[in-house]
């Protein structure tokens, strides 16, 4: 097999949103965030095992991304989504039973003309400015909107990853201050915020990162493993160069290993020289030289053997390792897992 193997263990997956959802009381719902393919990782596997293990509510980014995901979970899911609803959207919010997240005056008035009766929810901005209805706008319509009974009024937070960032109590304040009486449900945290405590649960949580093994959520069960083949191994002298510019030179007799991934599949060309390692078993070999395209070069010196393949995902490197090195998020490195990967789902009991 000539390309990457990406393992995604949907118990990780489950045990993390068990995990999520045991920091609020039952009458707090824990929903899923499974938008951009969940994560990269697939949408219809990751959805169909979450609803298994419980989730009943679940969000997308775009109206597109609900087809494949009332596919994978039938008629009973409730499925929100954040962009709310967008002009071109209403034959698939009404067909496919959507729940738009409605941003502006805009867009209510889109849905009230487009779809009337059908359901839909509120996205207020508590002072992200990104999306959702500012304070002035959402006065001016609120009893309108509350007369046609939104199932769901939710905010996002900027900095819940940090959490003294004196932003969530400011956010936190508006959020109280626009929602005083509205007696529908109320939500404003996904995994950083589920993470902030009570104050920030409301009646329903909404994490993503966290399903998938990302920060903020240290304590999450790693849920991602790659593994890459190596197509060659060659000996080099000490003094000779390995990869483009010349980056890497052998400082002893060396054995490299070239392996069959590189930026063009999400492995960021900016995790060279940065201590990221591939994995034989439990032994770290360093990645030397530059990420190509399609290829990663690794000193596998210090290996008995030849390996067939090496890790760069498992529970001693995980994702936010990567991210760290390459200067970027989890999120981003998890999205960025490229559609060349052979993706394998295992659900062996936890
Ligand atoms: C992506 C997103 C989430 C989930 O965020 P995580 O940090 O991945 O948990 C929740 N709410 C909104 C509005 C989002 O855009």
């Amino acid at each position: 097999m000539s390309t990457g193997r990406l393992t995604i263990d949907l118990n990780a997956i489950t045990e993390n949103w068990r995990a999520l959802d045991a920091l609020s009381p039952s009458t707090v719902e824990t929903a899923a965030t499974v938008k951009a393919d969940a994560y990269g990782l697939g949408i219809a596997p990751v959805a169909r095992a979450l609803a298994a293990a419980g989730a009943r509510t679940f969000f997308i980014a775009t109206a597109e991304e609900g087809a494949a995901l009332r596919e994978a979970l039938g008629p009973s899911a409730r499925i929100f989504v954040y962009g709310g609803h967008m002009a071109g959207d209403t034959d698939t919010i009404g067909d496919l039973g959507l729940v738009p997240m409605l941003n502006s005056i805009e867009q209510m008035t889109r849905h009230f003309e487009s779809l009337p009766g059908l359901p839909f929810g509120v996205q207020l901005d508590s002072g992200m400015n990104r999306l959702g209805m500012e304070p002035a706008e959402w006065a001016a319509v609120r009893d309108i909107t509350m007369r046609q009974g939104p199932q769901l009024v939710m905010s996002h937070l900027a900095c819940a990853d940090e959490p003294g960032h004196e932003m969530n109590r400011t956010q936190l304040a508006n959020f109280h201050e626009m929602t005083r009486g509205l007696g529908v449900p109320l939500s404003i945290s996904a995994t950083g915020g589920t993470l902030l405590g009570p104050d920030y649960h409301f009646d329903m949580v909404r994490p993503g990162v966290g399903l998938y093994g990302g920060m903020p959520f240290e304590d999450a069960a790693t849920v991602v493993r790659l593994s890459l083949p190596v197509i060659q191994v060659r000996e080099v002298d000490a003094g000779e160069p390995v990869g483009y510019g010349n980056s890497w030179i052998a400082d002893r007799p060396s054995r490299i290993a070239t392996v069959s991934a590189g930026y063009a599949d999400g492995v960021h060309r900016a995790l060279a020289g940065k201590g990221i390692a591939m994995y034989h078993g439990a032994t770290a070999c360093p990645i030397v030289g530059r990420v190509s395209m399609d290829l990663i070069t690794v000193d596998i010196t210090d290996l008995d053997g030849d390996p067939q393949a090496l890790d760069l995902l498992n529970t001693m490197q995980r994702i936010d390792d990567l991210a760290d090195a390459a200067g970027t998020i989890g999120y981003e490195m998890l999205t960025a897992l490229g559609p060349r990967y052979v993706r394998r789902y295992t659900s062996a009991a936890a």
